[in-house]
């Protein structure tokens, strides 16, 4: 623990019976003034650690937030006046003089209670000063601290990269900044160091990481800022395997470091798996409420709407209660998420053979069988209610993943953490409306070796199909980062670029540098960048990263604190060689 300095000698949070007797001098705002009478007046005094008591037998004008620096006697409270609520409860400073360092207008936000996020941010100086906030963001420090510690111990070398560089693609929109030495030309802020890091590879220096700072031009979301910091990392002469562990290692020295306790044994399930068992890539592993493929049930079906090509299915436990509200709620919303509908079944008992009798709209056109076959496989019983989408099988997992979070999801805070690695992602996610793919992860991607031929001689929907060997890490439902082994073959990396639409031109302008470097001695790579945000949130048990970060932005990428962003002085314009067009 560091010890108090300059002008104080402890710090008021940390003061306790142990001190009993001691003569103190602390600093801090005013929390809050009592005033008994003229002459007695209790000033509760806050610094980052917490408040403390001081009780002051002379007239002071001391109000709200005014910077104090008060000497006292520490003295047990008397008998029945402890606060138990209070750190400090059992104790208050006696005897006090109090020196005023600064006084303060009063000030526009309260410090405990909601307040209107616009406002928070407005004066976020003053929103830092709650305690939740003072915690937060020690938190996140020591989640920098840990993760520096764990990657220097696995011989990881931290390297600085530019943040004025060339277009990095990783999917979203870059932040450009002119350039006045070389008008109508453009740095774009770094998405990621992705390609830095891969030349630091080419250039032998084998482990390399950075906390990075990031800049992604997105629709801002609770989970997502314009920047944001991440652990950055690339390793040579290693495969999927070892970046796995790397990065493992390093986020559960982390959580041990916040929590008390490390990560123990991270799951790693491939993309299909995760795609099939929990309707999404991310999955939220928290609680289970799995899906359930049913298609082999209906394969001679009366009932319409199960002549379909799947039906999968989940069980909400206990489920039987809901209401129609509820239930026409959610049918809603599996229409937005693209389902025809969605089929739900009340389970009672006195069904045949001591099976569940189902009670739903569609269940007087299934069979007997199918009636009873169905809570079996589901593993459903009275009291529980199933719901099953029928449509083409990406679209019932789709719809079925949302459902299943909307209806099991605990909060961020609840749960412990459930982290794990879903891999083999595929190589493309979409294929646009020009006809070329989009790269799930980003295009120096090393395709799975099984899947390489079929690259080069694939084509269409098929391409689809491709794996790639990029992984993410998944923490309760949330994207913590992703990685993958890199394409450190010139050849391979213009066949990607060829699929992906990209002209030969095109690819020499923005990426010729790369493809050269790989042609000097490119070592075999891979790596990994995760959200520290994420982490640090997940860690405070907060569910939007603007609480783990100082200075965020609003959702519309504001800083009502600054006013960011502008306009420019049209002399820095012209300088620039900008003129704005009229709107
Ligand atoms: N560059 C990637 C990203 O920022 C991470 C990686 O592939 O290492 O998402």
């Amino acid at each position: 623990m560091n010890e108090a300095r300059g002008l104080r000698t402890r710090y008021c949070g940390e003061l306790g019976a142990a001190d009993a007797g001691s003569p103190v001098v602390v600093c801090g705002w005013v929390d809050r003034r009592r005033t008994h009478g003229e002459h007695l007046a209790f000033l509760d005094v806050r610094d980052h650690t917490g408040v403390v008591q001081c009780v002051v037998d002379e007239r002071i004008d001391a109000r709200s937030e005014y910077v104090v620096r008060v000497a006292g006697v520490v003295r047990e409270r008397p008998e029945g006046t402890a606060n138990p609520a209070l750190a400090t409860g059992e104790i208050e400073l006696g005897d006090c003089s109090v020196e005023i360092l600064k006084r303060a207008e009063p000030i526009p936000i309260p410090l405990q209670g909601d307040v209107d996020e616009n406002l928070r941010l407005r004066y976020r100086y003053l929103d830092l000063r709650r305690a939740r906030m003072q915690r937060n963001l020690r938190i996140r420090a020591r989640v920098n601290a840990a993760i520096r510690e764990a990657m220097d111990a696995q011989g990881f070398v931290e390297v600085e990269t530019p943040m004025l560089v060339a277009s990095t693609p990783e999917g979203a929109r870059d932040f450009v900044v002119p350039s006045r030495l070389h008008p109508g030309n453009f740095y774009a802020l770094p998405q990621s160091p992705q390609l830095f890091k891969q030349l630091c590879m080419v250039g032998g220096l084998d482990r390399y990481y950075q906390i990075a700072r990031c800049l992604r031009d997105e629709d801002l979301r609770a989970d997502r800022q314009f920047e944001f910091m991440q652990l950055d990392a690339e390793a040579a002469f290693v495969g999927a395997e070892e970046v796995i562990d790397f990065i493992t290692t390093a986020v559960s020295h982390t959580v041990d470091v916040v929590t008390g306790s490390p990560l123990g044994e991270v799951p790693i399930i491939t993309w299909n798996d995760a795609m099939d068992r929990y309707g999404s890539d991310k999955p939220d592993t928290r609680f289970g409420m799995e899906l359930v493929d049913c298609t082999d049930l209906f394969a001679g079906t009366q009932a319409r709407v199960f002549q379909v090509p799947c039906v999968k299915g989940i069980t909400v436990a206990g489920g039987a209660e809901m209401g129609r509200n509820r239930i026409d709620e959610l049918t809603a919303s599996c229409k937005r998420w693209g389902a025809k509908g969605l089929a739900w079944f009340r389970l009672a008992e006195g069904g045949e053979d001591g099976a569940p009798a189902l009670d739903g709209a569609l269940s007087k056109f299934m069979s007997p069988t199918e009636q009873a076959a169905l809570p079996q496989r589901l593993g459903a019983s009275a009291g529980d209610m199933i719901m099953l989408i029928a449509d083409e099988r990406w679209l019932a997992d789709r719809v079925l993943g949302l459902l299943r979070l909307e209806l099991g999801r605990p909060p961020v805070s609840e749960g412990g953490l459930a982290p794990l690695w879903v891999v083999e992602f595929p190589l493309f996610e979409d294929i646009d409306e020009a006809g070329n793919p989009q790269p799930a992860h980003h295009p120096f991607t090393m395709p799975h070796p099984d899947d390489l031929d079929y690259l080069v001689r694939g084509g269409g929907e098929s391409l689809l199909r491709v794996r790639s060997q990029a992984y993410d890490l998944v923490i309760n439902g949330w994207e913590l980062g992703s990685g993958s082994v890199r394409i450190h073959d010139a050849a391979i990396q213009k066949q990607v670029f060829a699929t992906l639409g990209i002209d030969a031109d095109e690819v020499e302008r923005r990426f010729g540098f790369l493809l050269e470097a790989f042609g000097y001695g490119a070592p075999p790579h891979a790596g990994f960048a995760f959200g520290i945000d994420r982490l640090a949130a997940l860690l405070a048990g907060e569910e939007n990263i603007r609480e783990v970060i100082a200075f965020p932005k609003t959702q519309s990428g504001a800083d009502p604190l600054t006013s960011a962003p502008s306009l420019v002085e049209p002399a820095h314009l012209a300088e620039l060689g900008l003129r704005l067009r009229p709107s």
